[in-house]
């Protein structure tokens, strides 16, 4: 019998929270078979297996494992972080299990199948020749790291979408080994200025969604951004004081800091947060701070009492969703025209690493193109083949690191990884650590303790990226919106996705069409140091369901869009919850850092060399950017082989 009362089942049901789509999440990470039905072989298991071909573990070999396509909690899913957060608990490599020494050896083995991993590898055939043998192992059931493909079937139609990793943000600025990188692999970042469509949104804004639970009643208010402030904020449920003050911030041009030079007011605005700086110098009522809280997540993930008001004062308008008033008046120099943000494939920069696996690995994605390789299906059971010089392994999550003999004197690297329960041994003439640099301290035991500090210090911002299949975006295009802000809401902004159409690939631009909406979620507790926060919101991550998700999002679409004929029952086709425990890599960005000398911060002290084994991945560039990840890995690649040749 079921434990939900009558009122719950009946709203479970307008929900749709009984349709089946979403249940598909089982699959997360499990082993889904293998034997002789696998690789289209004539070939059996066993005959596989003794060619190479298979291990006892090989659900990658099955022909149904497509992991782009699975639905319910992805990202950091269930199963992938298993043995790592034993390793967390005390568990140490010798403790998993008898060690089976496969015989496997590499020029390179690389940890972390994220772009700084793909970027490592590439590096390294380049300067060392195509014939080098690589394996590349990650612990998540798909590659791309944060850069992950999310693809759905709606409305009788594939619709992409990503599962982290955005879009090449300001690729002008880009390292030259970066861009050469993008260049090489066959991206022309020119081409997105005809393939985003600039046009089809440019009619639809931005609407406010006021929750219940935080301004007392639910109203969706739309024109944010574009009606004059008094006119939007006068349909919003808050008190006419407030509404009155925050028309005021947004309006009046007044110097706030007043009697400071230039340097000063950037001085101050860096040492003051967003909601100090409104409170104490905007004079703003600190009951309209609700308002603006949560205006930082997408960026910094954390509220407006922890970001340096200076930073937000850069961030400027250049979203177009959150504008961040308080600085017109200060007179501190026009921003900097950014390239426009429309530097987006489909399914996000997971093409950057489909890409640097197809110029890895051929036969894994087809197509050599940015236009073809949108489209083109990734052939799991041949990114780790005995016959190439480059492999990739999946599902297997790396548990020791570890120099043969004296690290000075050292030939090879020996790496354990655990896949299908089982402890493996390869050994490498050089290894990169392009894995999270938090878990290098637990894999790594022989690195110098303060070296480890230094790794543990840089604690990841989690976030989720939600997206939600829809039958059609007419409820949207009802309102004349394309995105919602919704400072309270589970959700804190939900928005359409871009509409880019590259390759065959046809963005879908008729509101009768299927749709997929991005929604994003950053758990956090104000009133924290930022990592404590960072800690709290990975906490609660983690004990929170799929179904909890599922429910909230549900709800939270309905309150929104409900009065344009939005039907979370007959609308939604397909929920992925992006769930990255550990998402944005650690940025130096807070009120409470402590003043480090130039090159005695943890990223830096953290990422040196250690005989055979180099240190790659975003965070030892403290910045979560797709370019540090690349440059990360260049650097890395350059060190070892540096120091060895
Ligand atoms: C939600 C989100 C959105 C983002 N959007 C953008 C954007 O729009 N533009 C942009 O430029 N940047 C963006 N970033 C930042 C960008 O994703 C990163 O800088 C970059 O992709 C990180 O690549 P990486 O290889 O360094 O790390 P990751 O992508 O994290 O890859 C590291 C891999 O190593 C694996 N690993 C960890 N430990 C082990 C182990 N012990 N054994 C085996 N494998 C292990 C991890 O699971 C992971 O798969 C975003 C990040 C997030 C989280």
């Amino acid at each position: 019998m079921s434990e939900k009362g009558p009122d719950q089942q009946k709203k479970d049901v307008e929900l749709g929270m009984n349709r089946e789509i979403t249940r598909r999440d089982f699959l997360n990470g499990v082993a889904m078979g293998t034997g002789a039905a696998l690789l289209g072989s004539s070939l059996g298991a066993s005959q596989l297996l003794a060619a190479g071909a298979l291990d006892e573990y090989a659900p990658e070999k099955s022909l149904d494992y497509y992991p782009p396509a699975r639905m319910g909690m992805r990202g950091n899913h269930d199963g992938s972080f298993r043995v790592a957060h034993r390793m967390r608990d005390g568990a140490s490599a010798d403790s998993l299990g008898e060690p089976l020494r496969t015989g496997e050896t590499y020029d390179l083995v690389v940890v972390g199948g994220g772009i700084s991993g793909l970027a490592a590898a590439y590096r390294f055939r380049q300067k060392t020749g195509k014939a080098a043998r690589i394996l590349i192992l990650d612990n998540h059931d798909d590659f791309g790291g944060h850069a992950k493909r999310n693809e759905f079937q709606a409305g009788g139609r594939m619709v992409l979408s990503y599962g982290g990793t955005q879009s090449i943000e300001s690729p002008g600025r880009y390292s030259a080994e970066a861009r050469a990188l993008l260049e090489e692999i066959g991206i022309e970042t020119k081409k997105f200025y005809k393939a985003y469509d600039t046009k089809l949104y440019a009619n639809r804004g931005t609407a406010a969604f006021f929750d219940k639970e935080t301004f007392g009643e639910d109203r969706l208010i739309t024109g944010m951004n574009t009606t004059p402030w008094p006119d939007f904020l006068a349909k919003a449920p808050l008190s006419d004081a407030v509404k009155k003050d925050i028309a005021r911030v947004y309006t009046e041009k007044v110097d706030y800091l007043p009697g400071l030079s230039r340097e000063q007011k950037i001085a101050t605005l860096s040492k003051i947060s967003y909601a100090d700086y409104l409170t104490k110098h905007c004079k703003l009522v600190p009951e309209a701070l609700p308002f603006f809280q949560t205006f930082t997540h997408d960026l910094f993930c954390v509220g407006i009492e922890s970001v340096p008001s200076y930073l937000c004062y850069e961030a400027g308008d250049d979203y177009g969703s959150f504008t961040y008033p308080g600085f017109a008046g200060l007179g501190l120099p026009e921003h900097e025209k950014e390239e426009p943000y429309i530097f987006h494939f489909p399914d996000g920069n997971a093409s950057i690493a489909r890409l640097l696996v197809s110029s890895l690995i051929p036969e894994a994605v087809p197509g050599t193109s940015m236009e073809d390789v949108v489209t083109a299906r990734a052939n799991y059971a041949k990114l780790d083949d005995a016959a190439n010089p480059v492999r990739l392994r999946l599902n297997s999550t790396v548990v020791n690191v570890q120099h043969v003999g004296a690290k000075d004197s050292a030939k090879e690297v020996e790496v354990s990884y655990m896949r299908g329960g089982k402890q493996n041994v390869v050994k490498g003439k050089y290894c990169v650590l392009a894995c999270y640099n938090v878990m290098i301290p637990y894999i790594c035991p022989e690195l110098p303790e303060a070296q480890k500090e230094s790794l543990a210090y840089l604690v990841k911002a989690p976030l989720v990226y939600t997206h939600v299949a829809l039958r059609n975006w007419t409820s949207f295009d009802k309102l004349g919106i394309r995105q919602i802000v919704a400072p309270g809401g589970y959700h804190t902004y939900t928005t359409l996705d871009f509409p880019v159409s590259l390759g065959k690939y046809e963005f879908p631009s008729k509101p009768e069409e299927p749709a997929v909406l991005f929604m994003l979620r950053t758990p956090c507790k104000p009133g924290l140091p930022v990592r404590d926060q960072n800690r709290a919101g990975r906490y609660e991550l983690m004990q929170t369901p799929y179904s909890t998700f599922e429910r909230k999002i549900r709800e939270q679409l309905a309150r929104m869009l409900g009065g344009a004929e939005f039907d979370p029952a007959r609308d939604i086709e397909g929920i992925t919850v992006n769930r990255w425990a550990h998402g944005y890599a650690f940025t130096p960005f807070g009120l409470d850092l402590p003043d480090w000398k130039r090159g005695e911060e943890p990223w830096v002290l953290g990422r040196k060399p250690f005989g055979r084994i180099g240190i790659a991945n975003s965070d030892s560039g403290a910045s979560a950017y797709t370019d540090a990840a690349i440059d990360q890995a260049y650097r890395a690649v350059g060190e070892i082989l540096a120091a060895h040749s």
